[in-house]
């Protein structure tokens, strides 16, 4: 049992994209922000960012295959502090946004370190988020409704991005360091001793080939 999880996280981990990312702009409705994080884990984003205005994590929707378990958010207050840290990662920002600028989210290259920002349920990307992104990209709608639910259109974004880098090989060898491999592996596969070696301020121990190890 205990096998046959560590080959399964051994195998998700050696397809996390580090340099592919979402932020999330103040999307308010927990099942949204449960659904657009079930998408980053099943395209191999481990990191996502949000921006909500209380600094509080958001809620998840219980129903939504408990992605957040796999990804880790990181919440700031402001838009600001996300978009220095997504810059400081040498990221470009493609800002999914129906505005007149926007190309089709097609024409872009996701196989350059890229973080896709999706605005508010109600109000969309702000002004100030659309000013700071590098290009603008659109899904073209070609019916009477004039925008996509935010999870759909991460769905449908991401998944181009996956195809991009697949057509790349970028799935095709670990892009994880090894250090980083081997520490998201004991923390998933046994998150209680992780969280008590994190407390006692101790090393995590090897894992053996069938992920055991000497207690
Ligand atoms: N009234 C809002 C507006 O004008 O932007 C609609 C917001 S939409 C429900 C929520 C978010 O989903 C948008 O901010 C955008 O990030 C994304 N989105 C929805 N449809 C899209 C599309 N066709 N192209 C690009 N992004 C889209």
């Amino acid at each position: 049992m205990t096998e046959r999880r560590y080959r399964r996280i051994q195998e998700v981990l050696s397809k996390r994209q580090p340099d592919l990312s979402i932020m999330a702009e103040d999307v308010y409705k927990p099942h949204n922000l449960s659904a657009m994080l079930r998408t980053c884990d099943a395209v191999g984003i481990g990191e996502v960012y949000a921006i909500n205005p209380t600094g509080g994590i958001p809620t998840y929707n219980e129903t939504s295959g408990s992605a957040e378990k796999w990804i880790h958010l990181t919440v700031f207050k402001t838009l600001q502090e996300a978009h220095t840290l997504v810059k400081s990662r040498g990221m470009q920002i493609f800002a999914a946004h129906l505005s007149d600028e926007a190309v089709d989210y097609r024409d872009v290259d996701y196989t350059l370190p890229t973080c896709v920002l999706f605005g508010n349920e109600k109000r969309g990307v702000s002004n100030e988020a659309a000013e700071l992104a590098d290009q603008h990209i659109i899904i073209p709608m070609l019916g009477m409704v004039q925008s996509l639910n935010v999870s759909v259109a991460t769905a449908v974004i991401l998944f181009e991005a996956q195809r991009q880098r697949r057509d790349k090989g970028m799935y095709n060898a670990p892009r994880l360091g090894s250090e980083l491999i081997k520490r998201q592996t004991f923390e998933w596969l046994y998150p209680k001793e992780a969280s008590q070696l994190v407390r006692d301020e101790k090393a995590y121990p090897e894992l053996n080939e069938e992920g055991l190890y000497k207690k």
